[in-house]
């Protein structure tokens, strides 16, 4: 009788497979795409986001994981970055300057990232090849108007090697990685980097983003965003120095505002050396916001004041940005001004890729790049993230079991549904 029972249990139990590989239950859900910001659960099969309401019944999933005081938000996208490393170019970007992705990205709810031009069309393969395809990280990649990339010194400024048709060939042979063109530190007095790049972005149809480099009175800033750069193009460093963004009278100048009205778009790229809290903080006052937050990755800014990208998010909250915005700035705007929809969204049949993220209340302090401090109340930091699907970050183990639960002679734990952080090696051994 017994054993009937038991497998009468069995049997309901395999019909029962659960609708759901994973379930993010009652935290708040911010999804700025679809204008959601309410306590939500979200669910996710076959690595899509399956589900978003206000109550999904755990027993709907094989996997449940409590997320109550926490923000759920899509998968973060850092869209200025260099990762481009391992080539063993000493002093480049596109070497020892860049930092390998998947070390930085998920501890801060990053799924998504960008590099900023760190390779040209010359290099892009090897980037390609070397990092890209390796990474667990989804990398993108502005390809730099320079063949050879951020080679330094002489390299960037070889106006010789800025092709705007092999840019474009290259950009369109890997269409949805490579998002847009890229031109960085040009000292000449020329417009060729910025033109030549528009030119390729324009015949491959992607964006430019634009770090101006030197700043030369033969080719004023005003000239770039209300000329130059197209609608959709990006305007990266925003806060930097030497930008003409404050008045005398503390006043932020009216062209940015007529600059962004033509659909010139503004991005943070913080990096080590652009981002002024004497710029930032009477701008954002002044609702001269960012479109999107972005760190500018590399060896020299993440352990300086730029840190990572919830350290950035974190100054906007402290310069009195509401959650929802900086969320807005750190996931749907970057993922829209990429084309690289669905992304940055919580949207049924979109990838799974999600930020489970605390804000913390207390004193911190946050740096510039040229070392000013500002004080602050708040704070982000990341508890999980999931990939396709995949936990592949988990601060607090709020995924997991506790040890003394687990009986005397426990092994590896998890699934291969949902988790991403315990090697499966490890797992089928038990
Ligand atoms: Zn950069």
């Amino acid at each position: 009788m017994k054993l009937i029972a038991l497998s009468l249990i069995a049997v309901a139990g395999f019909a029962q497979t659960p609708e759901y590989t994973l379930l993010i239950k009652g935290g708040h859900l911010i999804d700025p795409k679809n204008g959601i910001s309410a306590v939500r659960d979200v669910a996710i099969n076959d690595g899509k986001i399956a589900e978003v309401a206000a109550n999904i019944p755990a027993s709907k999933a094989g996997k449940v994981i409590e997320a109550r005081g926490l923000y759920v938000t899509p998968g973060l996208v850092d869209m200025h970055v260099h990762v481009y490393a391992g080539t063993g170019q000493r002093g480049a970007y596109s070497g020892d300057l860049s930092v390998y992705p998947d070390g930085f990205t998920f501890r801060s709810g990053v799924t998504t990232v960008a590099d900023a031009g760190s390779s040209g069309w010359r290099n892009f393969p090897d980037f390609k090849d070397r990092v890209i395809d390796r990474a667990k990280t989804r990398v993108l990649a502005f390809l730099n108007i320079v063949g050879q990339g951020m080679g330094g010194g002489a390299i960037e400024q070889n106006t010789e090697d800025m092709d705007p048709k092999a840019a474009a060939d290259q950009a369109m042979k890997y269409p949805g990685v490579v998002i847009g063109v890229k031109t960085a530190h040009y000292a000449g007095p020329e417009w060729i980097a910025v033109d030549h790049a528009v030119e390729a972005a324009t015949a491959a149809n992607i964006p430019v983003m634009v770090d101006f480099g030197v700043f030369r009175p033969e080719r004023p800033y005003q000239e770039l965003v209300l000329k130059h750069l197209r609608p959709g193009d990006i305007s990266t460093h925003m806060y930097l120095d030497a930008v003409p963004m404050i008045d005398d009278d503390g006043k932020v100048l009216p062209y940015l505002f007529e600059a962004r009205k033509r659909g010139v778009i503004f991005d943070v790229g913080h990096g080590a050396g652009s981002f002024l809290f004497r710029q930032a903080v009477p701008a954002v006052k002044q609702g001269w916001i960012p479109d999107s937050i972005s760190t500018d990755l590399h060896v020299s800014s993440m352990n300086a004041g730029m840190k990572d990208m919830l350290n950035v998010m974190s100054k906007f909250l402290n310069l009195g940005e509401s959650m929802d915005q900086v969320i807005a700035q750190s996931t749907w705007h970057p993922a829209r001004e990429i084309h690289v929809e669905p992304l940055g969204t919580l949207t049924v049949g979109a990838p799974a890729d999600i930020a489970v993220l605390r804000l913390d209340k207390g004193k911190f302090g946050f740096v510039d790049t040229y070392g000013a401090r500002l004080n602050g109340t708040q704070k982000l930091d990341c508890e999980l993230t999931v990939k396709d699907g995949l936990v592949v970050y988990d601060e607090n183990g709020i995924s997991r079991e506790n040890w003394d639960k687990l009986g005397s002679r426990y092994k590896a734990q998890g699934s291969n549904d949902w988790d991403g952080t315990i090697n499966s090696t490890v797992r089928e051994r038990k």
